[in-house]
């Protein structure tokens, strides 16, 4: 068994590409291996700016988690805040992180030329993103594509650590699927809560569907054979058929002459389906916030533990003992 450990921003409601991406991953990988996941409330700071919705936020995405599988008994569930060591351990890796690592990170250069405002938390926020890693001595790390870059920033954080102090963090590597490593959002850029282009996995259906109807489309007329791989509504479709409808659906594209509207009926159609169950369980939670919070001050607990002896570790390293 393998430690896993991975992070969701509590920035808003998740989505396809959240559970496609990661999440999905998160509850395969609970059953054999050793899970802890998060909720990354110090990485929403740079864009959450509201007390109340901050922690209506990490409260949603608890009972999001719990609904879609995660099990608080196979796997740690935690709030990244609860775990004070992680900010501690910051640090130590700030000190050691020469400034051109950071200023090579696209997610950062992205945000900022989408306009999107840009402090020094932003900026340092792989760091941060380090000091979760290295921490629970995480092994595998289930990430979308967009992580993979951050992932090896942790990585070279860890070397010169390493290489400085002697061994003493763990090196983790990053675990990608690669047919939904980037779930396309409405516009056809990778789908993200801050780009406002996401398709949520909870909330009214109705809502969900007109958000689908709006899907924007390619301009090619409707008669000409397309390559599907090329198209952002039949990777969409891709994640909810199974592989005979897949096939169905890649032969219309190359035979042509279908409707957008169809595709977008039939994405409609198999995502309700497919979190028909997510969507009871959630409503069931709703009812049930103790327990909530209950599990996540058993995870934070849990966590903590294991934190407290990595900043151990590395405070003697450096000197700090
Ligand atoms: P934000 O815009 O606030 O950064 P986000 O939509 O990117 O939000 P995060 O909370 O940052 O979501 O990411 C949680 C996990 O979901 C990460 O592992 C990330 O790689 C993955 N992920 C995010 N968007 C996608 C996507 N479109 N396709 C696949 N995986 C994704
Ligand atoms: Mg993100």
């Amino acid at each position: 068994p393998l430690r896993v450990l991975s992070g969701i921003q509590p920035t808003g409601r998740p989505h396809w590409g959240n559970y496609f991406g990661a999440i999905r991953q998160y509850i395969d990988l609970q059953e054999a291996n050793e899970g802890y996941y998060f909720i990354a409330d110090l990485h929403a700071l740079t864009t959450v700016r509201d007390a109340a919705v901050l922690r209506q936020n990490v409260l949603d995405t608890a009972m999001d988690l719990l609904a879609l599988g995660l099990d608080p008994t196979k796997a740690t569930l935690f709030v990244q805040s609860h775990i004070p060591e992680v900010s501690e351990l910051c640090w130590l890796l700030l000190s050691g992180t020469p400034m051109g690592l950071l200023q090579r990170c696209v997610a950062y250069k992205e945000k900022v030329e989408k306009g999107l405002p840009a402090d020094v938390g932003l900026f340092t926020y792989p760091v941060l993103q380090a000091a979760d890693i290295l921490a629970y001595d995480s092994q595998l790390v289930p990430v979308g594509a967009d992580q993979v870059q951050h992932i090896e920033v942790c990585r070279d954080i860890a070397s010169r650590f390493n290489h400085q102090f002697g061994d003493t963090f763990v090196l983790p590597k990053a675990n990608v699927l690669d047919a939904s490593a980037k779930v396309p959002g409405t516009d056809g850029e990778k789908m993200s809560k801050s780009y406002d282009n996401t398709l949520p996995l909870f909330g009214e259906v109705k809502k969900i569907s007109k958000q689908i109807m709006r899907i924007t489309t390619d301009s090619r007329p409707m008669e000409d054979p397309k390559e599907p791989e090329d198209d952002h509504l039949f990777q969409l479709f891709r994640l909810f058929g199974n592989p005979d409808e897949i096939d169905a659906m890649a032969a219309m594209y190359r035979r042509g002459g279908f409707g957008y509207g169809d595709v977008k009926k039939a994405i409609a159609q198999s995502s309700e389906a497919y979190f028909a169950d997510a969507r009871e369980k959630r409503a069931e939670l709703e009812q049930n916030v103790d327990y909530v919070h209950q599990v996540l001050a058993e995870g934070a607990e849990k966590a903590r533990n294991v934190a407290a002896k990595v900043l151990g570790r590395a405070q003697s390293a450096c000197g700090l003992r």
